[in-house]
């Protein structure tokens, strides 16, 4: 088994999610905080924004449906997320697809990336390696995923029985073309969602509700899907 997770994962440890009505892109808008072009015109301010948020997942903890995954007999865990709940839960190997936010990187992809304190992250400030700005290792619209850790995502998929789909609206793509790929390849899809999604139609299990309701419950001793 496989997961494959979205921000409604860390919602019930008050991380909000992007595309509920009451979603981060309901109240900013993601040509602003999450682009290139949106970090090259005002870099201070959209730093200034991520560190409101990595203030919050700072202070978040993991929530049932994380740990309940942690303690699940998964071979790996794919996700969108771009907090550490899961990890802080134990779980591992954790495949992070759209990057950390408790890390910054060269802005000019010199290479350069450090682990910043997210309880009290640093301004806008320069690369000590070439001198331009770093900016939040996350993956912002318009950007590759990285080719190494979409390599270990797919290969993780293919491999699996089954690929259990958490808290993802499976909008964002090349992401969610992941559970289309573990569905061709035979692996049993089981979704757990608050509504139903473009992957509702090739799951063989969809249980709507909440993660931290439902994922614990999957692997009670009478359920055994660990
Ligand atoms: P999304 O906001 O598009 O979709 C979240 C989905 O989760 C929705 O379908 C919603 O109905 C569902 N949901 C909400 N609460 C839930 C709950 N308690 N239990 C189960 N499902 C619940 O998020 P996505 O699909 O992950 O979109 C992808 C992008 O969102 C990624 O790029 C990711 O980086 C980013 N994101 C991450 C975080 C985080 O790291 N915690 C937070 C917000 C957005």
């Amino acid at each position: 088994m496989v997961t494959f997770s979205g921000a409604g994962l860390s919602a019930e440890s008050g991380i909000a999610t992007f595309r509920d009505p009451d979603g981060i892109w309901a109240r900013f808008d993601p040509s602003v905080y999450a682009s290139q072009a949106g970090f090259n015109a005002q870099p201070a301010h959209v730093v200034e924004w991520y560190n409101g948020r990595r203030r919050a997942v700072a202070a978040a903890a993991p929530n049932a449906a994380h740990r309940a995954l942690a303690n699940s007999r998964a071979t790996a865990h794919i996700t969108q997320n771009i907090d550490s709940l899961l990890e802080s839960a134990g779980a591992d190997p954790v495949i992070h697809l759209h990057g950390l936010i408790g890390w910054d990187r060269c802005n000019a992809a010199c290479g350069y990336r450090e682990a910043i304190d997210s309880s009290d992250p640093p301004p806008l400030r320069t690369c000590p390696e070439c001198g331009e700005l770093l900016r939040p290792d996350v993956v912002w619209f318009g950007e590759p995923l990285s080719p190494q850790i979409w390599v270990a995502a797919e290969s993780a998929v293919v491999a699996a029985d089954l690929v259990l789909v958490a808290g993802t609206s499976a909008e964002v793509w090349p992401a969610a073309g992941l559970v289309e790929l573990a569905h061709d390849v035979g692996a049993a899809i089981v979704v757990v969602n608050t509504e139903a999604t473009p992957v509702s139609r090739i799951s063989d299990v969809e249980l709507l509700g909440k993660a931290g309701e439902i994922i614990p419950r999957l692997f009670d001793e009478d359920y055994g899907m660990s």
